[in-house]
């Protein structure tokens, strides 16, 4: 079991420490490139939503980041305490987005899902949003073959 932490402001730039972060801690269970890039894309689209979304592109709002893993599995939980979601189901439809007027496709939650083992969201309007998600490990050795 091994486990980290990351709290930062809510500003764009941020994404690419964030992910970034993550992927050096998960260094050492020598992943399957495949499953970096998934983790990685999981990430961007988590910490994007909640600064666009969650903080509606304030820049002081607080993301909170814990990545953990054990044996089996990399638990990711991304939270913001940002204006939160009303209608969860909605959110979650392919293709569903609430600012069509920035060009954006409504396919975060539905990638995100996919590339997830386990996928949970809790939120409610005015309360933030809590993401929990679940990988399964898989070993770099196991796709060269
Ligand atoms: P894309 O991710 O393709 O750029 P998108 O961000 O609009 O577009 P999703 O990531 O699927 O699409 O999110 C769907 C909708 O859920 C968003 O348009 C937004 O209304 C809501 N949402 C997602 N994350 C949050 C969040 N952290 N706080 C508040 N609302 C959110
Ligand atoms: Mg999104």
């Amino acid at each position: 079991m091994n486990k980290m932490k990351l709290e930062f402001y809510s500003k764009l730039e941020n994404e690419a420490f964030a992910r970034t972060s993550v992927v050096a801690f998960l260094m050492p269970l020598d992943l399957p490139m495949e499953d970096v890039m998934e983790i990685k894309t999981i990430l961007a689209e988590a910490v994007v939503n909640a600064m666009i979304h969650g903080y509606e592109n304030v820049q002081d709002g607080i993301i909170l980041l814990e990545v953990s893993y054990d044996e089996h599995y990399i638990y990711i939980h991304v939270k913001d305490d940002g204006c939160g979601i009303d209608d969860i189901q909605k959110a979650m439809e392919p293709m569903y987005t609430s600012k069509e007027y920035l060009e954006r496709s409504g396919m975060g939650m539905t990638i995100m899902q996919t590339f997830a083992d386990e996928f949970h969201i809790h939120s409610e309007a005015g309360k933030g949003c809590d993401l929990q998600i679940k990988k399964k490990i898989r070993h770099g050795n196991q796709t060269e073959q």
